[in-house]
């Protein structure tokens, strides 16, 4: 079948809590030739992650020199502490490659994205309510209450860029959340505005007879 050549730019955000890592994972597994950005970033490593596949760590004068070179496609500091960045060259051959690519980061990052590449598809993952979000972070049992209460009033902050996002999948149950972004893509892939090329060798074929 007929396919742009380009690989599609997928960013998902949401608050923490809402689930978007396991969303993210289920995504995957559905498709198997979609590629994960893999970040860099300055935060200290936790004990479950290994560094390559959940980030690359950085020590700060590592990272500010990656920006300096002009390695980010996007690039934030979160949280006001850590910076998180998005290595652009990686995404850039495996669009071109025709891969798909997705990228799971912060809301202001996905703005970022939106800006220099307009062609990528974001997508806020959303809790089916906010109290649903609230019992979320608190069953996750991995931080004392005031992080937590942190963590909630952040969410409400990160909803106020829903709006501005292209589609919105709530997470209610995993695999429906995944898969309704399964469909996005598919769309997407369909919209006309992906499609020029098909449409310019129809013109080019009606033209010669
Ligand atoms: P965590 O420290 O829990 O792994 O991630 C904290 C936040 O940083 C999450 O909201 C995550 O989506 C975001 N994040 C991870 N990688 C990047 C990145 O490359 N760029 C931006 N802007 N945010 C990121």
């Amino acid at each position: 079948m007929y396919r742009n050549r380009n690989g599609l730019l997928l960013v998902v955000s949401g608050p923490s809590g809402v689930g978007k890592g396991t969303v993210c994972k289920a995504l995957l597994e559905r498709l198997e030739t979609m590629r994960i950005s893999i970040s860099a970033t300055t935060r200290p490593r936790r004990v479950n992650e290994i560094d390559g596949v959940n980030y690359f760590f950085k020590t700060q004068e590592e990272f500010e020199a990656m920006i300096e070179h002009g390695e980010f496609l996007e690039y934030m500091q979160v949280f006001g502490l850590n910076y998180y960045g998005t290595p652009k060259a990686y995404v850039e051959e495996e669009r071109r490659n025709g891969h798909d690519i997705l990228l799971e980061i912060d809301v202001k990052g996905a703005m970022k994205v939106k800006e220099v590449c307009p062609d990528a598809v974001t997508v806020f993952i959303a809790p089916p309510t906010m109290s649903d979000l609230k019992t979320r972070l608190y069953g996750r049992g991995t931080e004392n209450e005031a992080a937590i209460e942190r963590r909630y009033k952040e969410a409400f902050a990160e909803i106020q860029y829903l709006p501005k996002y292209d589609y919105v999948v709530v997470n209610d149950i995993v695999d429906r959340a995944a898969k309704n972004i399964c469909d996005i893509i598919e769309a997407e892939k369909s919209s006309i505005k992906r499609n020029s090329e098909l449409i310019a060798k129809y013109s080019e074929e009606m033209n010669e007879q």
